[in-house]
């Protein structure tokens, strides 16, 4: 099997009142999990392309058999946005701004934090139906913001850095209608630590 459920590096109530322990617990054990077992099942048709690893996968996608090209892209999509997700993420407790570094980046790539902000919570909030908010770091070295539907991923932007699920699995026990809340509350658990080591 090439893709396995990561571990998460904090327990499924460690980030309430933000994100409720069944929510976090559904989400990684179900919906990450489906499409983990979706995209293993896929390639154990296609044994050439399971020793890859899921980026390289889904970068490979336009030159992937027809036929299972959606399969991968939702599925394993699915997988590389959902490992990303939960690495971004941590205990309000252990919030920590931006380092000095990461801050001035934020702030030639936005002009100001608040403004990185507003733009984030904006490509969250207006994504219609299922997908991601994303910030990523461009090939011209910038940082932006931008969003993709279902699990498409925003490989082709830059590099992924930062990543909010909006599906309604992701906040509706907690939240129900109000994903602008879900939203803004997400500030208040990015693990900016992380987000920088992937600069
Ligand atoms: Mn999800």
């Amino acid at each position: 099997m090439p893709f396995e459920l990561p571990r998460l590096a904090y327990a499924y109530d460690a980030l309430e009142p933000v994100i409720d322990a069944k929510t976090m617990e559904i989400h990684h054990t179900k919906h990450h999990q489906a499409y983990i077992t979706n995209a293993n099942n896929t390639l154990a048709k296609f044994p050439e392309f399971a020793a890859l690893d899921v980026a390289t996968l889904l970068s490979k996608l336009e030159t992937l058999p027809k036929e299972i090209q959606g399969p991968i892209r939702n599925n394993a999509g699915g997988h590389y946005n959902h490992s990303l997700f939960w690495q971004c993420l941590l205990p309000v407790a252990d919030y920590k701004a931006p380092s000095a570094r990461l801050a001035q980046l934020i702030d030639a790539s936005f002009g100001t934090f608040d403004a990185f902000k507003e733009q984030f919570a904006n490509a969250a909030k207006t994504r219609f139906g299922s997908g991601w908010a994303w910030l990523v770091l461009t090939k011209e070295g910038q940082l932006k913001v931008t969003s993709s539907p279902n699990q498409d991923t925003p490989l082709n932007e830059g590099k992924p850095l930062l990543g909010l699920d909006v599906w309604e699995h992701a906040y509706y026990l907690n939240y129900q209608n109000r994903r602008p809340d879900y939203v803004s509350a997400f500030f208040s658990i990015i693990n900016w630590a992380f987000v920088e080591s992937l600069l």
